[in-house]
C-alpha cells in the first residue's frame, strides 16, 4: 500500500470515528448513519482505493462523472448516490446506476424519474432537496413547497420517497449550520404527518466535511463527506 493509500484509509477511519462519536453522543447508534463519500474531487483509482478501504456508499454531483466511474468500477461493491442537480435528459442513463437520488427538486423531475423507473420495472429511492437556509443562490425546494408535494407523492408510484436533503449555508458559522440541520429535522417531522400511508421520511441527508458531526447530532442518517476524506492525499 502506497503512502497516499494509507493516508486515505486513515482519513476514512477518522471520519468514521467522528460519525460514531457524534451518534453515540446523541444517544443514537453509529449504524444509523451512512457515510456517503463524495468522490467528485478524485479519479477512479483513488475512488477504487476508498472502496477497498471499506467505504461502499459513494456520491457524485455530476451525472456524466458518475456514469464514467460507475463503468470503470463496475466490479466493485458500490452503491452510488446522485447528490447533485439531475437534468431530465440525464435520467435514463443515470437511473440504472444509482441506489438513491438525493436531489429531487421539482414536480417535473419527480414525474420523469417516476416514468423512467416504471419503464425499468423498479422503484427508485428519492430524497427531496430543501433550500433550508433560504439562500437565493441555493438550489432546492422552499419549505412551503413541500407539504403539497408530499401530499401528492403517491401519484408517482415508482418513487420511494424516503426523506429530505439539504446543504447548510456555505458561509454559515457552526451555530447557524446546527440551527439549519435542526430545522430540516423539524420540517421532516411535520411533513411525516401529511405523508400518505406507507411513506416514511426516515432519511435526513445533511452534513459535509466542515459540519458533519453537528449534522449527526441533529439527526442526520446520511452525511455527504468529500474533502475531509482526501486531505493529504496528493492527487
Ligand atoms: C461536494 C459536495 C459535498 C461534499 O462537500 P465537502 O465539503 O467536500 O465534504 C456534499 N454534498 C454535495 C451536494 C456536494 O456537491
Amino acid at each position: 500500500m502506497g503512502a497516499w493509500e494509507r493516508r486515505l484509509a486513515d482519513n476514512l477511519a477518522g471520519v468514521s470515528n467522528q460519525i460514531a462519536e457524534a451518534a453515540r453522543g446523541s444517544g443514537r447508534s453509529p449504524s444509523d448513519v451512512t457515510l456517503v463519500a463524495v468522490t467528485k474531487y478524485v479519479d477512479s483509482d483513488v475512488t477504487a482505493s476508498l472502496v477497498r478501504a471499506g467505504c461502499h456508499h459513494l456520491g457524485e454531483s455530476r451525472p456524466q462523472v458518475l456514469w464514467q466511474k460507475a463503468d470503470a468500477l463496475r466490479d466493485l461493491p458500490i452503491e452510488w448516490h446522485m447528490i447533485g442537480h439531475l437534468q431530465r435528459n440525464k435520467i435514463r442513463r443515470t437511473l440504472p446506476l444509482v441506489a438513491c437520488i438525493h436531489s429531487a427538486d421539482s414536480d417535473r423531475l419527480l414525474g420523469s424519474l417516476d416514468d423512467e423507473a416504471r419503464r425499468a420495472a423498479r422503484t427508485i429511492r428519492v430524497l427531496l432537496e430543501v433550500n433550508i437556509s433560504g439562500d437565493a443562490e441555493k438550489t432546492g425546494l422552499r419549505p412551503d413547497q413541500l407539504p403539497p408535494l408530499v401530499e401528492r407523492i403517491a401519484q408517482w408510484d415508482s418513487i420511494a420517497l424516503c426523506g429530505l436533503m439539504a446543504m447548510s449555508g456555505r458561509w454559515s458559522d457552526p451555530a447557524q449550520s446546527q440551527r439549519e440541520f435542526a430545522q430540516l429535522r423539524q420540517l421532516r417531522d411535520r411533513l411525516q404527518t401529511c405523508c400518505p400511508a406507507g411513506t416514511s421520511l426516515r432519511e435526513l441527508s445533511m452534513g459535509m466535511s466542515h459540519d458533519f458531526p453537528l449534522a449527526v447530532k441533529e439527526g442526520a442518517t446520511m452525511v455527504r463527506v468529500g474533502s475531509a476524506l482526501f486531505e493529504g492525499v496528493d492527487v
